[in-house]
């Protein structure tokens, strides 16, 4: 067993795979782990079961503050992100920041947030993100050192089975095809969430709330429109990847309880609207120096990309601070390359054989 050099970590939603990223890095970096999940089943939960300095506790969250203070246990940092599938994220995330500041230990609570797009123009509020701005309004009230990351889109959204909103779609003649209601050309804030969150949120750990308390940093590396994420796709994987906009995002499977109206909002959102996926207007100032009209970013390395605005295109760096924290990134050609068809694979699915 590698010895514990480090303060110890408290998260919720293990097996999720924002906090199986942090996971995985803080238990080989020598930080101590107790984390909520609510299966001790399956490959994932199995996998962070048998790292070292990982302690899961399984259970459920909602209304159960007994077990929270558990989890808090013995803690001084931690990393919340609430799933809809645990119950009520306003009252989970609630009861957790409540837990987090009856355990008196924690010294930077660090919240997986996601915008109220209504609260910034004349748009929709997707309900399961709206909900995360509830509780990080509750958390920057009570007084606990806190920092708020809001995640990009994940490049592993992908997969080739009827899912909606990324279906990169396999066509009879093997191309592929991702039919969405995002504008081809405007670029959105992408993350390979498990690649890259642990790596960042550990960066934020070491800078502390000296550094962070009370910010919100975009977790995302790359921006890319419809059009360039299908170039990716196709670099990757030597085939012809094709973009088409619709107006509706297609569903073609069941859907969890909520989904449909969360779709509903998204389609609102990034179809009629065109509305800016992080509206905050921190994400979206012009940073000192990068001139107007910069070009969208490229491959890795490349320089900022234009993204929808409140007011129109404004130039955007809004990747700059994900990139400060961790400079080893994946991008989605990458991902394209070396992991969608690893996970396709796993999935049950023939086409890269
Ligand atoms: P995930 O989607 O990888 O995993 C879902 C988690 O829910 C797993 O831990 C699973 O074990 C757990 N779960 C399933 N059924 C459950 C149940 N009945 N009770 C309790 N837990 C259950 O998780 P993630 O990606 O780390 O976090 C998801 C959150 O991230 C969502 O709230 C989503 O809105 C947000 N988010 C996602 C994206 C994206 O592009 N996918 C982008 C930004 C934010």
């Amino acid at each position: 067993m590698t010895q514990q050099l480090h303060k110890t970590i408290a998260v919720v939603n293990a097996t999720g795979r924002q906090a199986a990223s942090l996971i995985r890095v803080a238990s080989a970096l020598g930080y101590g782990v107790r984390a909520h999940t609510h299966t001790l089943k399956g490959v994932i939960a199995e996998e962070l079961a048998n790292l070292p300095n990982v302690t899961l506790l399984r259970g459920d969250l909602m209304n159960n503050p007994t077990f929270m203070d558990e989890i808090f246990k013995g803690t001084q940092l931690a990393f919340i992100n609430t799933v809809s599938q645990a119950g009520d994220e306003v009252v989970i995330g609630r009861a957790l920041a409540d837990a987090a500041k009856r355990a008196g230990t924690i010294q930077h609570f660090v919240y997986s947030s996601m915008p109220d797009h209504s609260v910034h123009g004349p748009w929709p509020s997707p309900p399961m993100w709206a909900c995360k701005f509830t509780v990080e309004n509750y958390v920057r009230q009570l007084g606990i050192p806190a920092t708020f990351v809001y995640a990009g889109i994940y490049n592993n959204n992908f997969t080739s089975l009827p899912y909606p909103l990324f279906q990169m779609e396999l066509q009879p003649d093997g191309s592929f095809e991702w039919a969405a209601p995002f504008n081809p050309d405007v670029p959105l804030p992408w993350l390979d969430a498990e690649h890259d969150v642990g790596p960042a949120l550990i960066q934020i750990f070491k800078d502390g709330p000296k550094k962070w308390n009370g910010h919100r940093i975009a977790l995302t590396f790359e921006t890319l429109s419809p059009i360039q994420v299908c170039a990716a796709f196709a670099r990757a994987l030597g085939r012809r990847v094709k973009y088409r906009r619709t107006s509706k995002i297609e569903v073609k499977v069941r859907i969890p309880d909520g989904y449909r109206e969360q779709l509903e909002a998204l389609e609102e959102l990034f179809g009629r609207h065109e509305a800016p996926y992080f509206p905050q207007p921190e994400f979206n100032t012009p940073a000192a120096g990068s001139p107007k009209g910069l070009g969208p970013a490229g491959g890795k390395g490349a320089g900022a990309g234009m993204m929808q605005g409140p007011g129109g295109v404004v130039s955007q760096r809004v990747t700059d601070e994900a990139r400060k924290l961790w400079q080893g990134w994946r991008d989605m050609e990458e991902y394209a390359r070396e992991v969608f068809p690893v996970e396709e694979e796993a999935n049950g699915l023939q086409w890269m054989l």
